[in-house]
């Protein structure tokens, strides 16, 4: 994929041979199928998926309008399991980030963001990134790996379950928003994503529209209008810079797939129109992305794209190659574009206290040695 040679893949844990499956991350389809193994209709199926999804039961126990021979069965056979917490923590915003760890060893990090208006649940695509952005923690981390469509959809289940919104009503949620921005490049790791997402927008159980979910891409342009077409779900794309040579510099991943590319793809994006704008966001770099003509520049580029820019104040991290803009020139930056018709907000950045902040998370992953990550045999 990167070809950058510093990456190395795990597969995914394989289940246990003859021990319980966990039905989190199945398909509608794969659910009643696991069912009608067990010698039951597909209705059960049905009962089931709402068990787990709206009322986000762990137990079979708890299914009190199963039978109880059925419940006895399924929980021989399976179960809906939540990775474990290795750690979590509060902001002194209320920023709140779990560093979730799988059976093999591997950690993710899950943030989740309140604010008066709504609450976004920012979750990760893959453990790590094959991509090496520049100002970016997650890229320097060495070990990668893909998220399943499980790992990825229990990120959502174990958030409801520390904020404690079971069953999942569609009024007064606190987790409202879903952004695919943490962790990974989640259009590298596009069925998986894919399958989570489905599960996440089932009216019956998680119940996320469309269009409270934003995915973000570093720009993977051959993937943009799959994720249009099967999901529908908001675009965020990060730009970061105006001229090839720059972006070339900060998101190695442009010497692919070039702006002028990235922004045709942007353009064909399927639903994309006045009220439903792609969001670019645009990491402030001191002296290298922020001047007033690289604003002008911005604004020439996206001006035949229904567009808002969101501006990201850069978070710092240890050991990081730059600096963040001074404010004066970020302000600068937004009042540009938005004289010129484009709205660009600067992102308040939340959590960073915690490292939860855009582009600070990294998993302790790359720290465990081999015998730590796999699972002990016999
Ligand atoms: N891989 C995807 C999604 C995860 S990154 C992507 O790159 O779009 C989410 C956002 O945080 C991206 O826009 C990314 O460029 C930005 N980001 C990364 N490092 C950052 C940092 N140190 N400060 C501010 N934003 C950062
Ligand atoms: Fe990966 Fe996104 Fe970080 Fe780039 S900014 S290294 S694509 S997570």
């Amino acid at each position: 994929m990167s070809g950058t040679g510093h990456t190395q893949y795990f597969a995914p844990p394989a289940p246990l041979a003859g021990g319980p499956r966990n039905l989190i991350g199945l398909s509608r389809a794969e659910m009643e199928e696991a069912v009608s193994a067990l010698g039951e209709p597909d209705f059960r199926a049905r009962q089931l998926w709402h068990w787990i999804y709206h009322r986000g039961a762990t137990e079979f126990e708890a299914m009190t309008s199963l039978s109880k021979p059925f419940r006895s069965l399924l929980a021989k056979h399976f179960a809906a399991d939540r990775p474990s917490i290795a750690s979590a923590q509060i902001s002194s915003d209320g920023t709140r980030k779990w560093l979730l760890r799988f059976p093999d060893g591997q950690e993710v990090e899950t943030v989740f963001i309140p604010q008066e208006e709504r609450g976004t649940l920012c979750i990760s695509s893959q453990v790590g990134c094959t991509l090496t952005c520049r100002f970016c923690h997650t890229g320097t981390q060495r070990l990668v790996r893909n998220l399943s469509a499980a790992e990825i959809v229990s990120q959502i289940m174990l958030a409801r379950d520390e904020v404690g919104e079971w069953p999942a009503s569609s009024e007064d949620r606190k987790i409202t928003n879903i952004v695919l921005m943490g962790m990974g490049e989640p259009l590298y790791n596009f069925e998986n994503v894919a399958a989570a997402m489905k599960i996440a927008m089932d009216p019956e159980g998680l119940a996320f529209s469309r269009r409270k979910i934003t995915l973000s891409t570093s720009g993977v342009v051959p993937m943009m209008a799959r994720c249009g077409a099967e999901l529908g779900v908001n675009l965020a794309v990060s730009l970061h810079a105006v001229r090839d040579e720059v972006r070339d510099a900060i998101v190695p991943l442009n010497k692919k797939y070039p702006i002028a590319e990235l922004l045709d793809a942007c353009r064909a994006y399927p639903g994309t129109h006045n009220a439903r704008r792609i969001t670019f966001e645009y990491v402030m770099l001191r002296g290298i992305n922020d001047s007033v003509e690289d604003a002008r520049a911005l604004v020439e580029l996206l001006k035949d794209i229904p567009a808002k820019v969101n501006l990201i104040p850069f978070n710092a991290w240890p050991g990081a190659p730059y600096e963040c803009s001074k404010p004066k020139d970020i302000a600068v930056f937004s009042d540009t574009l938005f004289a010129a018709g484009v709205s660009a907000p600067v992102r308040a950045p939340r959590g960073r206290d915690i490292l939860a902040a855009c582009g600070q998370l990294k998993s302790a992953s790359q720290r465990l040695k081999k015998s730590e990550r796999e699972p002990a045999t016999a």
